[in-house]
């Protein structure tokens, strides 16, 4: 029996809502996440909640010396299956980024129609409600399934920076891990399951320009001084091009894979003009690249540099004439799929550093890393359990898209566990709002999201004990 969304309604929704009201900000964005325990409360949440939904499983907190806790939800195998199935999510969240709009708010969630408002639901509270609800469904089913553990993350947002430890501890006990499902991702629609072709990697440089020791009178000192936010300027020009916005360092180019062209190709003439409908841009605004099938590969397959954060100056209201002593500008790099993370961040920091304009004290500081991911291909067995999880749920066949955020988790479990199958989806989509204000839930899809999940664990659990 499918999960209904009135299964959901009862069984899940009141515990998911709870959860929204608690701000456990991922750890790089509350340095005082101990103290104030906000994470503990939402991994204790969502435990007690599994424990009552699954009563089969073990469910553990664990929580290493300094770092953010882990929750693990594991259920023996029904037949006889070796290998274990990981589900992976995450509970920490962003921070609410801004003024949500009129009505909602990041820690009160609210439901219109359908959807969940609230900081978190999507991205990604909702992944252990959804993993448990699977596996609650094959106990109540009687059906064979591999042995599985949800593993539910608290350090995603900085970068899984926790995880690596707890992959280490817990190696032994998860054992040979056969199957992987990530439920921290989702697709350009909601008509259709997403599973996911490639991720882009992710290095984060913090900067500073320094050219004086105190300000100066821009009176006494412009035109003599250079400006530190001129000097940015030139450093920014050796990395992009200002014009176009193309990154400039040839090593940070890759060749894109012939069938992941094509896959944006078949996707921008699928989805026509409505691709990026939903980016909330300014009247007037023209995109990037010359048609969507660029853009998709532009967002997936191509570097790009964005400056997500600005110090050294004040706000606008309080500027005087002065000319500062120094700019700090964080720059944040989306990364080709297969583009070495650790390589990128030494080029960007040998770019920023060396042979300063004017002689300034520029200091470039790599703040995170986080690798790509590209599909490897599926076990037939696998790709025809997508295959009709899908057609059943949805009434169509799963679409792959090149992602263009990051999930660093991905890369290294196959790292760790080659030859592991992964597939990686999830309920994000057009409006979802992941990181930006106002995140929202499509409740209907976490559902579908669940039946897919099942089918895939009854599936495994088939597929190796035939
Ligand atoms: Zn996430």
């Amino acid at each position: 029996m499918p999960v209904t969304l009135a299964d959901f309604e009862r069984s899940a929704l009141p515990t998911l809502s709870e959860y929204a009201t608690i701000p456990c900000l991922s750890p790089g964005f509350d340095p005082h996440w101990e103290e104030t325990g906000h994470l503990r409360h939402a991994a204790e949440l969502l435990a007690q909640w599994s424990q009552t939904a699954l009563p089969s499983a073990d469910v553990q907190i664990r929580q290493l010396p300094g770092l953010t806790p882990v929750l693990t939800v594991t259920l023996p195998a029904r037949g006889a299956v070796a290998a274990t199935t990981v589900l992976y999510g995450h509970l920490d969240k962003q921070p609410p980024l801004g003024d949500w709009s009129a009505g909602l708010s990041p820690y009160d969630p609210v439901r219109r129609g359908d959807r969940l408002y609230a900081r978190g639901v999507a991205d990604d509270g909702y992944a252990a409600f959804a993993a448990v609800l699977a596996l609650a469904e094959l106990e109540a089913a009687g059906a064979a399934h591999p042995r599985c553990v949800v593993l539910i993350e608290a350090s995603e947002e900085t970068g899984s920076s926790d995880l690596p430890a707890y992959l280490d501890a817990l190696a032994p006990e998860l054992g040979p891990i056969a199957l992987l499902i990530c439920l921290d991702d989702g697709g350009l629609s909601y008509d259709r399951l997403w599973v996911t072709s490639s991720l882009r990697g992710l290095v984060n440089v913090e900067v500073t320009v320094r050219v004086l020791d105190q300000g100066l009178h821009s009176g006494l000192a412009s035109g003599i001084v250079p400006s530190s936010a001129r000097i940015l300027r030139q450093l920014l020009d050796r990395i992009e091009d200002s014009a176009t916005g193309r990154v400039l360092p040839a090593q940070l180019h890759v060749t894109i894979p012939e069938d992941h062209r094509r896959r944006a190709a078949d996707l921008a003439s699928a989805f026509g003009d409505n691709l990026f409908d939903d980016f909330p841009v300014v009247p007037g605004l023209r995109l990037m690249g010359d048609s969507n099938a660029a853009r998709l590969l532009a967002q997936t397959w191509e570097p790009a540099l964005s400056l997500i954060g600005l110090g050294g100056a004040p706000t606008p209201d309080i500027a005087g004439n002065v000319l500062r002593p120094s700019t700090t500008a964080v720059l944040s790099m989306r990364l080709a799929p297969p583009t070495d993370p650790d390589d990128a961040a030494a080029l960007l920091v040998h770019l920023l550093e060396s042979d300063p304009p004017s002689g300034a004290s520029v200091r470039a500081r790599v703040t995170s890393t986080g690798a790509g991911w590209v599909a490897p291909p599926l076990a037939p067995w696998l790709d025809q359990a997508l295959d009709a999880a899908a057609r059943a749920t949805y009434g169509a066949p799963p679409a792959w898209v090149g992602e263009g955020g990051s999930i660093p988790f991905l890369n290294a479990l196959s790292v760790r566990y080659p030859g592991v199958q992964i597939v990686s989806t999830g309920v994000l989509g057009p409006g979802a709002n992941a990181h930006g204000i106002d995140e929202m839930l499509d409740l209907p899809t976490v559902v579908r999201v669940i039946n897919v999940v099942t089918a895939l664990l009854e599936a495994a659990g088939t597929a190796a004990t035939s």
